[in-house]
């Protein structure tokens, strides 16, 4: 049989982009469709510009905090529309290398939207969203890929069409004075961080006791500690929303717990579910999971072998380095015949809120499920705040296996927590132990020397206690 291409990828966001290219480079005869955004949603409505967003927010911190230092910098007005213009020319800008570095790959790009006609057989139909009106096209490959990533998902209440999400969040015409968001994962933490930074009040409202399930417990703790000191941000806990109702210019969101808040937006950051709509997967019979996701081997294959997904559709884990690792193991392995590792037992995670928030390994709950632990904990302010008004502490808690002695938790809260996450992780994935990090020479005065200077057991945790 011939096909057009050794190699469809549906979707050109992280995972399916890198599979591409490096398909690409191993001279196959690739070819990728996407509807809307080249570089997915990381580069569009993800990542990058929240990261862009979450700088913006700190610069009014930064200027009373010079102040300390000797510097009269009066704080000044932040102009919104300029900057989500400067923001957009560089997604576009960011845009354009993804398709030039494709292009550059020899891959063959389409605009449109992609549904299967049979297990071999693309059809490509103009999107709306891309502005084309080129005609039905059927395009046939040996392999397909299925990478079309999320989108993020609204309860189902009462009015929540009244509802934003990040997808609209990053195009606002004008900041909201007062923003209501419901949920406390990564986007509704960030978010809150962002608006509140930039001048916003903010209701965080959300159905745990404290922010980030899934994060260590003491790391929640701090979290929360760390916003209730804050006059920007005002948490609403172990409530849920139930209804949405329009009042004039204003939106009055009900919670269960008989309150009303009155905001000009409702930001749903309840999570994300696959894009698999249209697709027309139901007609080859390809497995989904309990919560919509692809179901996939070790190999990222569904039930139909020459059909892979990779990225959010197979909710995994849900962050960009995974989906693009998950895209190089499967074009080395096609096309380069190479087996390409990735410890996905360590992978780091990041919290881009103001202070940020990094975490690599087990919670001390998880670590204490498999024997004793021993727990390290130091609290400080980083010397940045000694000159400042305000005072930012900084958390680092160490997890150590008590019989191995090998470090398998690192968690901070705190400036740069994430840059240094990224170095210390490699240590913990080595599976290093807390002497290793005893005998390593701190880089002084830093923050992150403590990790290395760790000497005063907090306490021993054990499943029993
Ligand atoms: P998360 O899964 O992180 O958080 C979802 C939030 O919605 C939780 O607080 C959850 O509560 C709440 N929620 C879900 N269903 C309901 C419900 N029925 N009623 C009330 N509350 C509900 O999803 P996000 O949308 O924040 O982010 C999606 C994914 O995107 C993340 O999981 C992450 O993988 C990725 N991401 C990563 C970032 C990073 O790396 N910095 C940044 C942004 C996104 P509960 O905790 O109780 O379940």
């Amino acid at each position: 049989m011939k096909y057009d291409f050794d190699l469809i990828v549906i979707g050109a966001g992280s995972g399916g982009v890198r599979c591409a290219r490096i398909a690409a480079s191993y001279g196959a005869h690739v070819a990728v469709i996407e509807k809307q955004y080249w570089g997915g949603t990381c580069v569009n409505i993800g990542c990058v510009p929240k990261k862009l967003m979450v700088y913006a927010s700190t610069f009014n911190g930064q200027v009373k905090d010079s102040r300390g230092y000797g510097w009269d910098i009066v704080p000044g007005h932040h102009h919104w529309s300029e900057f989500i213009a400067a923001k957009n020319k560089e997604i576009k800008r960011l845009n354009r290398i993804y398709i030039s570095m494709l292009e550059k790959a020899d891959v063959t790009l389409f605009t449109g939207h992609a549904s299967f006609e049979d297990e071999h057989t693309i059809k490509i139909s103009p999107s709306v969203l891309s502005g084309k009106q080129a005609g039905i096209k059927n395009i046939t490959a040996k392999n397909i890929v299925i990478a079309t990533g999320s989108s993020p998902t609204k309860l189902d209440i009462e009015g929540n069409a009244f509802g934003i999400t990040s997808d609209e969040a990053f195009y606002l015409p004008k900041r909201p004075e007062n923003v209501a968001i419901i949920g406390s994962g990564y986007i509704a933490i960030e978010f809150a961080g962002i608006f509140a930074g930039l001048g916003s009040k903010v209701d965080l409202v959300y159905r745990q006791p404290v922010p980030l399930r899934g994060f260590d417990q003491d790391v929640r703790q701090v979290l929360y500690d760390v916003i209730e000191q804050r006059k920007d941000i005002k948490q609403h806990v172990t409530t849920h929303p139930q209804k949405i109702i329009k009042e004039g210019d204003q939106y009055h969101l009900y919670l269960d717990n008989g309150e009303i808040i009155k905001t000009n937006c409702v930001f749903f950051a309840t999570g994300r579910h696959p894009n698999l709509t249209g697709l027309n997967l139901e007609k080859l019979g390809i497995e989904k999971g309990k919560k919509g996701q692809l179901v996939v081997n070790k190999d990222f294959a569904t039930n139909i072998p020459h059909i892979y997904a990779i990225g959010d559709v197979i909710d995994f884990v849900n962050l960009t380095p995974v989906a693009i690792a998950q895209g190089h193991a499967l074009a080395d392995r096609l096309f380069g015949n190479k087996i390409r590792k990735s410890n996905y037992d360590y992978i780091p995670k990041a919290v881009f809120f103001n202070p940020p928030i990094g975490s690599v390994g087990l919670s001390e709950d998880e670590a204490a499920q498999s024997g004793t632990v021993e727990i390290y904990i130091s609290n400080f302010t980083a010397m940045r705040y000694s000159l400042t008004k305000r005072k930012v502490k900084t958390f680092i808690k160490m997890i150590v296996d008590q019989a191995s002695q090998k470090v398998v938790g690192l968690h901070i809260v705190g400036d740069d927590a994430p840059e240094m996450l990224q170095g210390f992780s490699v240590a913990v994935a080595a599976g290093l132990t807390k002497a290793d990090f005893n005998e390593t020479i701190g880089i002084h005065p830093t923050s992150a020397e403590e990790i290395v200077t760790l000497h005063q057991l907090t306490r021993v945790t054990s499943r029993k206690n």
